[in-house]
Order: C-alpha cells, then structure tokens, then sequence
C-alpha cells in the first residue's frame, strides 16, 4: 500500500509534495508533525530537501524519516547526515511504519515538553535567552522604578523604541539563525551607545528594542537615537532585500516626558511606539522623538481623500491626527499606535467582509480604543448602532468645527 494509504489507516493526516521545492514551499504555510520523504526526485533530492528544511526551521525539529529504495551504506549515512531520523527501505511494512510513527511521536513529545520548560524557566529569568539583555517583562518592572525616581526629583524621562528594519525581508534571504546573529549584534551596537547607569535597554519583541533614559529630555534623547542609529549602520551587516539600504538598518521613535506627575510610564512608551511609526512611514532609518503633549491622538480613516483634509484642518489644532484611506490600514494603525479615538467614515466599515469595529472590539489590543463613525444618516438611527457594534457615538458629517470639536471631547474624556 503507498504511503498515504498507510498513514490514513493510521488515523493521520497526510498532504503530499511532489518534490523537494514543494515541499519546502509547503512548510512555509503549513505547519506539519512529521515528514516522510523519498531521496530520489527531480531536482532537489530527499537529502538536499532535507538540509535545507533543518536550516529553515532551525530552532523547530520536526522528525524527517526516508522511505527509499536506496539500500546500500552509504546513503544511510548521508541521509543521517544530512538531518534525517530514520532511513527505511522500500518495501516497508503497516507494522514498522507504525511503529516508528511512534517512536517520533515519543521524541516529539519531549521536544514540546523541553520547548515549555524553556519558556516558562525564561519567564522566571529576567534576560531574555537569545541577547542577554532585559526581557520585556522585567524591563517593565525595572522601567517602573525608574519612572517613580525621576518623579520624585521632578525630572525629564525619554523612552525610546528601536525596530530594525525591514527583517522579515533579511530572515528571508539569510536564514533564521543568520537573523539572530544580526540581533544580537543590534543589541552590542546599541549597547555601546548607552553610557548612563541608570539607562536600560530591553527586548521588546522580536527585532524591537526598548531603552530607559531617565533624567533626558528630548534634545538628549534624539542625541542617543541618532548614535544608536549610527553604531547600527556602523555594524555594516549586508541587507541586500532591504527597500532601505544595502545594509541592516533601523527605525527609531522616541518620546520624553517633561512633567511625569499627570503621566505615566505606559503613555511614555505608546508616545515613542507612535514616533516610531511615524520613523516607518517616513523612510526608516530615521529617528523621530516626540514630547508627551497634552493633546490626544484621533485616527481618521475616510476612503474620501477631500474629507480626511477637511478634517485633518478643523481637528488638526486641538489634536494629533493621524489618517489612513482604508479598512486594513485602520485596523494595522490601531493595533499599532492604539489611538485615543478613531473616527471612521462609514465606507471605512467593512473590511474583507468583515465589519472593522468588530475586529476592533474583539482584539485585546484594539478592544479599548472607543470607536465613533462620520455619517450622513442620523446618530440613532445608524445600522452600526443599532446593532451594538461597539459604536461610542456616531458624528453628523456636516456639524460645525466647535460642535464637532465638543462632541468628540465628551467621548475622550
Ligand atoms: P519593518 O521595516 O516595517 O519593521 O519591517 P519588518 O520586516 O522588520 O517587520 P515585521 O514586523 O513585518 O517582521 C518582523 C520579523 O522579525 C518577523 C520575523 O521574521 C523576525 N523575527 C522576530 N523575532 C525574531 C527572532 O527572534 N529571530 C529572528 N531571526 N527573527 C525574528
Ligand atoms: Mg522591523
Ligand atoms: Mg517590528
């Protein structure tokens, strides 16, 4: 019986490649618990395939077992070689397939429990395990001591978010592990540019960094991002897919607080998340530091580009607008610069089928941004009211600036 037949007999589920591309093509998309592979197919051949998925998927181990007619000695010892678990020879058996199915599924087990004991003993850990430096859990608790000193002597405090570049692109091109050495080569480089006792530096996520100036206002937090830059140039790390340079760059937003008494630490690191955003959208490589102001950010989004104007001009004085002239951008942005306010026009709604405010209601991350609509059919009588889609208010399209300006007062505060 082939293979497939086998393995459904086994209560399995097998999806079939029919050569080496397709298959590495496939595991990009499609998570799999076990690979069963042939050695000899066109082009790329089962041993080659094989070295190429252990590279990709470095930090994953899934089982690899050959099944070929291949039997002398010597392919055994390359298929080992070159990543492979278990070398069978064709014919095989229901009974031997099964039973090293089983084998693997033992082995796997144990991977996922070593893979859930790391993560849980790198939780109780304070650095994070690939750079050395602060995890984002305890860069917080640290971050937050240092914010209730510098309140107490009445001091500026920067933050700032450093993301480098386009590294989905450089994962791509050079492999996962290559993308972890360019991280932690990030992290020396900003490292070196961080004199101060009292600075800290913290993993953030992925490739995003974080870093503490205490006692810094904004002329010395930009001073720090821009060495930061520099040293990260300096680096000189090949990034031929970047739509930035040829080399490995990176983005800084950053945010100091003059009066910390009416914020907090949290609004410090939103105010730097959205320089950063701004860092992104205006060519990367680039550090933008904002004050922590008084005034509240509103994302318009309006497919209409005449309106995001007019808006932009009557609310532009009172708050910090940001605009975006779709469903997915708006969505991205909120997720992104969690907002104050949004306000969508109504052909904003629907997004991909969906309805936006209640992708927005349902993700954590979003489900706090209060949402309001512009529109041209009264406020009560809205189909996204009546439905309870998590609608704050609904605006007439047509109000005057102060009426407006009042309305959407009242839902921020
Ligand atoms: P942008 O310039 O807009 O920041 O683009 P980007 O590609 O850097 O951003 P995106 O957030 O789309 O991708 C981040 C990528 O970082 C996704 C993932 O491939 C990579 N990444 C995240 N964590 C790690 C890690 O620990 N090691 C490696 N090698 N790559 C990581
Ligand atoms: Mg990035
Ligand atoms: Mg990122």
């Amino acid at each position: 019986m082939p293979c497939g037949g086998l393995l459904l007999r086994l209560g399995h589920t097998p999806v079939m490649a029919r050569s080496g591309e397709e298959a590495l093509q496939m595991l990009e998309t499609q998570p799999v618990d076990m690979i069963i592979m042939d050695v000899e197919m066109p082009c790329l051949n089962g041993f080659e395939t094989t070295r190429l998925i252990r590279e990709w998927l470095a930090g994953h181990w899934i089982p690899i077992i050959f099944v070929t007619g291949l039997a002398d000695d010597e392919n055994y010892r390359e298929g080992i070689e070159a990543g492979g678990d278990d070398y069978l020879i064709k014919p095989v058996s229901y009974m031997i397939i099964k039973a090293k199915i089983r084998a693997m599924e033992r082995i796997a087990e144990m991977r996922d429990q070593l893979n859930r004991l790391n993560n849980e003993l790198e939780a109780l850990s304070q650095l994070d395990s690939l750079t050395q430096i602060l995890n984002r859990r305890s860069f917080n608790e640290f971050a937050q001591q240092q914010w209730a000193q510098t309140k107490r002597h009445q001091q500026p405090i920067s933050a700032l978010m450093i993301d480098v570049d386009h590294f989905k692109l450089y994962n791509d091109h050079y492999g996962h592990p290559a993308g972890d050495a360019c991280l932690k080569k990030v992290t020396q480089a900003i490292k070196s540019c961080l004199h101060r006792t009292n600075d800290l530096l913290g993993r953030y996520g992925g490739e995003e960094f974080v870093v503490l100036l205490p006692e810094t206002d904004t002329q010395g937090a930009y001073c720090v991002a821009q060495a930061i830059n520099k040293a990260i140039c300096d680096l000189n790390i090949p990034h031929t897919t970047s739509m930035t340079g040829t080399h490995v760059t990176a983005s800084i937003g950053g945010a100091t607080c003059i009066r910390t008494t009416s914020h907090s630490l949290d609004e410090l690191v939103k105010y730097a998340d959205r320089a950063l955003y701004k860092a992104k959208r205006s060519g990367r490589n680039r550090a933008l530091v904002d004050e922590v102001a008084i005034h509240k950010t509103i994302l318009l989004a309006d497919k209409d580009q005449k309106n995001i104007q007019h808006f932009s001009d009557l609310l532009a004085q009172h708050f910090t607008i940001l605009t975006c002239e779709s469903g997915k951008e708006c969505f991205e942005l909120s997720l992104d610069v969690s907002p104050d306010l949004i306000l969508m026009s109504e052909d904003i709604m629907l997004m991909d089928d969906k309805m936006l405010c209640q992708e927005l209601a349902q993700n954590p991350k979003t489900s706090g941004i209060p949402v309001t609509i512009f529109s041209e059919t009264p406020c009560l009588e809205h189909p996204a009211i009546k439905a309870n889609l998590g609608i704050k208010a609904c605006f007439d399209k047509t109000q005057n600036a102060p009426t407006l300006l009042n309305n959407i007062l009242q839902v921020i505060h």
